[in-house]
């Protein structure tokens, strides 16, 4: 870095972006990932300032980060932060988000799988049909939108990054999934029941987020999540990072040029009717939604609904199969 000086003021910089070819100091540097996000924000219309914001908040450093810069732009942006009962890992993110909030005086609601739906993620992992970052996406997306609709917020945002983005670009198009292609995109419409979804980290890499929150001075739980291991998406990080450092910027160039020239080529065709889950209330394609048939067999119960009660021939004839997109992490929240 000796030497190099900031793109914006000429001082001397403590952060090179190779890919924009520029490098900044520290203020202007988060200066540089307030325009990134509010160009996303303003460029995909994702919400404005009279609009409640709901941010799911892992511990980790790219949630903490939107949590942050979302406070700094004067949004009002409340912390979800749901307990995955994953050891020493959840109780230090819980803390960590804890202390952010406290430190700023945000409010932060806070969902423990364990106590509010009877499992956590180990034991779902040993005992369910899906593998853990299976169900614990899932179940994050769940409780994401379930907590959001009653608490009365407008829209959901999640922390994920261009890195994230790409690394699932690429595994979808590996498999040529078109449906979830389809819906990789930075701000998802409310639909019947579904809260509005946006990811306003999308053109920041992950070595941004995390220059970011190292120069905010943010705490946030470095150490990778005990399960992770056996997480295809981290394949194709390290799979763009080979092309990304003889070429930089081939990450950014192709999640960007999808969203302006690939996106609209791939638009949802037949659009899915959603309908309250006779369970929960929450949405879905079937008679019960994914998450509350999963969480049945997890806790080895018989899946019925709340009222009106069906014979037990009904509940066996029940098979339609839930279409919401399972994202390849799964992640969520990161
Ligand atoms: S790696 Fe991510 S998705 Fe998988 S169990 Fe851990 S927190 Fe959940
Ligand atoms: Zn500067
Ligand atoms: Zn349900």
């Amino acid at each position: 870095m000796s030497g190099m000086r900031c793109r914006r003021c000429r001082g001397p910089a403590a952060v090179e972006v190779r890919r924009h070819n520029a490098a900044f100091c520290r203020d202007c540097f988060v200066h540089h990932v307030h325009e990134q996000v509010r160009r996303a924000i303003e460029g995909f219309h994702m919400f404005s300032h009279q609009d409640r914001i709901l941010v799911a908040v892992s511990g980790g450093k790219d949630s903490l980060a939107l949590w942050d810069v979302l406070l700094e732009l004067g949004y009002e942006a409340a912390g979800l932060y749901v307990g995955l009962g994953i050891g020493g890992y959840s109780a230090r993110s819980a803390e960590v988000v804890r202390g952010f909030a406290a430190a700023r005086g945000a409010r932060l609601i806070e969902v423990d799988l364990a106590r509010e739906y009877g499992f956590d993620i180990p034991t779902a992992g040993r005992r369910g049909g899906r593998s853990s970052c299976s169900v614990c996406g899932l179940a994050k997306r769940y409780v994401f939108n379930r907590a959001a609709l009653e608490h009365g917020f407008d829209v959901v945002a999640t922390g994920h990054n261009l890195d994230d983005e790409a690394a699932t670009l690429l595994g979808n198009t590996l498999r040529w999934q078109t449906d979830y292609i389809a819906r990789q995109y930075p701000v998802l419409p409310a639909e019947d029941g579904l809260l509005r979804k946006v990811k306003p980290l999308f053109r920041l890499s992950e070595l941004e987020t995390a220059a970011y929150a190292f120069l905010r001075g943010i705490e946030y739980v470095v150490e990778e999540c005990p399960l992770v291991a056996g997480n295809t998406q981290l394949r194709y990080k390290e799979a763009l990072n080979l092309l990304e450092a003889t070429s930089p910027g081939t990450k950014a160039q192709f999640f960007l040029s999808f969203l302006e020239r690939a996106a609209p080529l791939f638009a949802r065709q037949d659009e899915v009717e959603l309908r309250p889950c006779e369970r929960c209330g929450q949405p879905t394609t079937g008679r019960f939604c994914a998450f509350c048939r999963t969480r049945a067999q997890i806790l080895g119960e018989r899946l019925a609904p709340v009222t009106p009660p069906v014979s037990d021939r009904d509940v066996a004839a029940e098979a339609s199969e839930e279409v919401l997109p399972a994202e390849i992490h799964g992640g969520g929240a990161r």
